[in-house]
This record gives C-alpha cells, structure tokens and sequence, in this order.
C-alpha cells in the first residue's frame, strides 16, 4: 500500500475528545472517527486492525466447530416480550416502529432471534449439539458512551450460541468455549485475567468474564495471591457479615412482611431497567430499609447526577448506616433538592443519617416510592473489599482494574423455556435444548490491545494485528535510486508481508512521527547508507535500531 494513495488522516494534535490513550491514538492514528455521541465510523488503518482481531476469533471459534451466521440486526418486539425481555431491558433497548406501527429494537444481543431459529430448525437430539456464533454490528443506548470503542452505542461484537442436549454437555461446550477464549486474548498479545462473574440482564447459572488488567478498565476485579480465585467484584461475597454483630445497629433485624422476598424479586420489584443489579445490600434499622445500593444503567431520573458522580452505584439512603462499600463502586446521592454528590470511599463507614430521594413516586425509580418500601428481606452481602481475605483459601487478596472483553454464559434453560425450544431425545419425550452464550467485544478488544500496547510517541501493534507488518520508509522521494531501490523493495517485501509504503514528499521528520505513530511493527528506512547498499531497520517495540545491506534483509521478522 502506498501511503501516498491511502486515507490515513493523522493527527499531529491530541483530540480534545479523548480521555484515554487508547482513544486518542485511535484517532490519532486516522482509524476512527466519531460520527455522534459512541457511534463511530471505521476508516481503512482501524478496520484492517479491527478486520485482525475478527479473524483470530473467526480461526479459534471455526477449529471449535463453532459456525458462523449473520442474524439480522432489527429484531421484532414479539421475541423480547415472550423472553420477558422487551420490559426488563430498559433504555439501553433501542426501539422504534414500523410504518404498520408494529414495535422493533435495534439488537444488542441476540439470545432471542437465535432461539427462534433453532427451536423452528432442531426437531430431534440427532440435531445436536450446535453451537452458532455472528460477527455483527450491536446497538445498545449506552447512558455514558465513551472512551471511543470502549463503551459505544453501536459497537460490533461476536456472539456466539450453543445448543446441547443436556447439562453435562452443555458445560463440555462452556469450557471448550473458556478454552477458545484463552486462546484468541493469547494470540491478540493481551495480558488478561479470567474472572467469575455475574450473569446481568443476559441471565443464566454461571458465567466468567475475560478482563484485560488496564488502569482505565471499568470494572474492579480481585484475586488471590494463593490460589487462582479471581472475580469481578461485582460478583465477590464476603463470607463474614457485611457489618459484625456488635457494631450494627440495636434494632436492626431481619424483617418479614407477609411475602418472603429474594432479592431477585426485589430488583423485580425495584424495576430498575435493565437490570443491572448485581448486588442490593439493604441496611434495616428500626425496621426500615435504611440503604440499598444498586448498580448499573437503570432508568433513574437522576442521570445527570449519575454523570456527575462519574459512579456505576447509586446508593440510596433513608436515615441511617452505610458501610464497608468499596471505592470507585458507589455514589451517594444527597439529600432531596440538594443533591449534593459525594465519591465514596471508605469513609462511607462515617456517614450516617443521609436522607435522600425516592420519597416521590418515580423520583429514583420508576413506580417506586421509599415510603411503600415493603423489602422484606435483609441480604447480609457486600463487595469484597481489601480489608477481607481470599473467600476460598483465606489468602491475600489483590485488586486490578480491569476491561471486560469477552463474557461467557451458561444459560441453561432460561431462553429454550421463555421461547420453548425443545427436541425430542432418545425416547421420544420433549426436552428443552441447553443453551450457552458467549460474547467478545470486538472493537473494544482492539482498543484494549492498544490500551496495553502504545508509548508516548503512538501505537505498538502486536504483529498478530498490526494492519501492516512492514512500514517502508523512503527518505528522498526525489532521489531516482532511492526510488528505484524501493519500488524493487516493496515489490519484493510484498510477498511475503503486507508493506506499508512511505512514498510521501515530506519532510523526514513528519515520516518518522507518522511511523512511531503508527505503530507498525517493524521499519525499513532507505535513507544515507543506500550508497552503501545499506537500509536501516528498526524495531517499533524495542527502538532497536540495524543497519543491514539490503541483499541480507531476511524476510522472517519475529
Ligand atoms: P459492560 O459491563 O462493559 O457494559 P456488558 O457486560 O454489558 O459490558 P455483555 O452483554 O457481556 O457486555 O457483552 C459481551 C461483550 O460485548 C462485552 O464483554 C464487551 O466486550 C462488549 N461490549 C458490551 N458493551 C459494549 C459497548 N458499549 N461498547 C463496546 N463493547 C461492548
Ligand atoms: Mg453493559
Ligand atoms: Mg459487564
Ligand atoms: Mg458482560
């Protein structure tokens, strides 16, 4: 490719609009660009190194036996009603209607169209095992789209489905699934932690997420210094009370209302789309609740303090003890009319007697009013924090940062149920099909690889994604041998690599920046020592600079 003739729009300037060195090299770089508010447009450089990352997955994925299918992106309201979805999703579903004002979403993940396929497609257990996968474009409304492909609206994730007769098969394929997983982040060069994790909106009975360990990442992940227990702290409970026995309060006790809540139906009956609890942690004093805490995108009326907070949690507080919640996780939101925003840390454990909202209908949470706050149960859970020890072996705990990449599910029967997807076994009986689910996010996977792979001078691509492996430098485009040499060279290097051809009249020093910018791996310069049959080459990674005669330039680059 020559660079001359290639839409490579880079910026000398750092984007305002980037907080993270990921995004701003991405657009640094002329690989993407922002059209609004997380959807982006993917120029030549950022979909080659996009198209790489896609590939790897589509190789680990097909050696799996896994096929690929491209479902449609617009999926009709039906399905996520029967799912129980349509309502539970929340804004983060995007959804219109048709000319026949008939209700659609836009997909952003596709548990339902693909049950639908199979249960119309598998009449018997000769039909199975399947295990389907996509590469495809998801819209989800993100309330806080940023840091460019890291969290986008539209975004292009692989999804992949399986279908199995029964559990014992169904974890066979989990774990080969876990496998393949390892298996693609080891090839895109990325150091990366499997996690337990919690099953979210998507559903299901177990599940881990694949995090790349970056001080930008937005989750919190613990592990153990001894043993390989390692969670999202999302998904981490204490095994010791959330507040101990002598420091709660007198009258505090477990409350039974007539009905026996889980805290399941709690979330159910906060209603707080789309679902997003992963914990409610509810203090009760003089028999009231006196904190819940909850995280996620819900549809509260306080978005803008969410925003503020910059916090996945908001914790509302009627009078009374918040404690022992972790950093970063929780927001507090103030009094009513106040609002005033407090980053919690640790020192949560100080702050008693905060009033806040949701003594209005609706004012937090859709249809709910703190006064008919009928919870009845008391769920003694809290995240893990530093000051506990490994849930498995008592170890010390470690805590990183993380972003999530991939996530894989076992569902079980959850959408073969909602959406009766059955085959007939051995015996003739009707049984429902055991899915799995299993995602990787495919832009945010390659924004991670450069997140954990750049300098201060630009991007350093793993030769596994890198868009070129060669970036041919000519110094002297006015120079007929120079030209002659490189013409020859590039014709050669072609071959075997995919070149990157410098052939621009501009000054050597706006190449040079271009090319660390860049990030190919691996320079030839055509420069002085030409007249010495001599190219200097130079490794991206190490700044390792040789000057080599360009009749010994051996073609294996590692
Ligand atoms: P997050 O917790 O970051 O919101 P998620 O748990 O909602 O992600 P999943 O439903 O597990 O995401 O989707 C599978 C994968 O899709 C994720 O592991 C992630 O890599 C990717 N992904 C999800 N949301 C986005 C987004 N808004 N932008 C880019 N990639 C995303
Ligand atoms: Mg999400
Ligand atoms: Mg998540
Ligand atoms: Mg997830």
């Amino acid at each position: 490719m020559y660079y001359s003739r290639y839409f490579l729009p880079t910026l000398k300037e750092t984007p305002s609009e980037a907080e993270i060195n990921s995004h701003r090299l991405m657009l640094r770089a002329g690989m993407i660009r922002k059209l609004t508010a997380g959807i982006y447009s993917y120029l030549p450089f950022g979909l080659t190194a996009l198209r790489k990352v896609e590939n790897i997955v589509r190789e680990e994925m097909n050696r799996a036996g896994a096929q690929e299918v491209l479902l449609p992106t617009v999926q009709p309201a039906e399905l996520w009603q029967a799912s129980g979805r349509w309502e539970r999703y929340g804004k983060e579903l995007l959804r219109f209607k048709d000319r026949h004002e008939r209700f659609y979403c836009m997909g952003p993940t596709h548990e339902e169209v693909i049950t639908d396929l199979v249960r119309k497609e598998v009449r018997s257990y000769r039909d199975l095992p399947l295990n389907l996968y996509q590469i495809q474009t998801k819209f989800r409304d993100e309330i806080r789209p940023r840091f460019g492909l890291m969290r986008s609206r539209e975004f292009i994730m692989k999804d992949g489905y399986s279908f199995d007769i029964d559990d014992r098969n169904a974890e066979k394929t989990y774990w080969q699934m876990y496998d393949v997983y390892k298996n693609i982040f080891t090839r895109c060069d990325l150091d990366f932690k499997v996690v337990e994790a919690e099953t979210g909106t998507i559903g299901g009975s177990f599940s881990h997420e694949f995090m790349v360990l970056a001080e930008v990442g937005e989750d919190t992940i613990v592990f153990c210094q001894n043993c390989d227990y390692a969670a999202n702290i999302e998904k981490a409970e204490v095994v010791t009370p959330a507040i101990s026995p002598s420091e709660r309060p007198k009258s505090r006790k477990e409350i039974h209302t007539p009905n026996k809540h889980t805290v399941e139906e709690i979330t159910e009956f906060l209603n707080v789309s789309p679902q997003k609890i992963v914990k409610t942690i509810i203090y009760l004093a003089d028999e009231k609740p006196v904190a819940v805490l909850v995280r996620g995108d819900h549809d509260i009326n306080e978005i803008k303090l969410q925003r503020l907070l910059d916090c996945k949690t908001l914790i509302m507080a009627p009078p009374g003890i918040v404690k022992n919640l972790t950093k970063a996780e929780v927001g507090f939101a103030g009094p009513i009319g106040l609002n005033i925003p407090i980053i919690a840390d640790n020192s949560l454990k100080n702050m008693v007697n905060f009033v806040t909202g949701a003594n209005k209908t609706d004012y937090h949470f859709i249809n709910v009013n703190l006064d008919d706050f009928k919870i009845s149960q008391f769920a003694d859970v809290r995240f893990i924090t530093s000051e506990d020890r490994c849930p498995r072996c008592r170890g010390e705990l470690e805590f990183k940062k993380g972003i999530e990449v991939g996530h894989i599910f076992k569902l079980g029967t959850k959408y073969s149920e909602a959406l009766k997807a059955t085959y007939l076994d051995a015996q003739g009986k009707e049984q429902f099909i055991i899915m799995g689910c299993y995602g990787i996010g495919i832009g945010r996977t390659l924004a991670a690889i450069i997140e954990q792979h750049h300098d201060e001078n630009g991007i350093i691509f793993p030769l596994s994604i890198a868009p070129f492996q060669i970036y041919l430098l000519a110094i002297d485009t006015k120079n007929q041998k120079v030209l002659e040499t490189a013409e020859k060279l590039y014709g050669q290097l072609s071959s075997h690599w995919q070149v990157f051809y410098d052939n621009r009249d501009e000054r050597p020093g706006i190449k040079f920046k271009d090319a660390d910018l860049i990030g190919i791996p691996l320079r030839i310069t055509l420069g002085r020592d030409l007249k010495k049959e001599k190219v200097e080459v130079k490794i991206r990674k190490t700044g390792e600079t040789l000057l080599i005669p360009i009749t010994e330039l051996k073609l294996n680059i590692e």
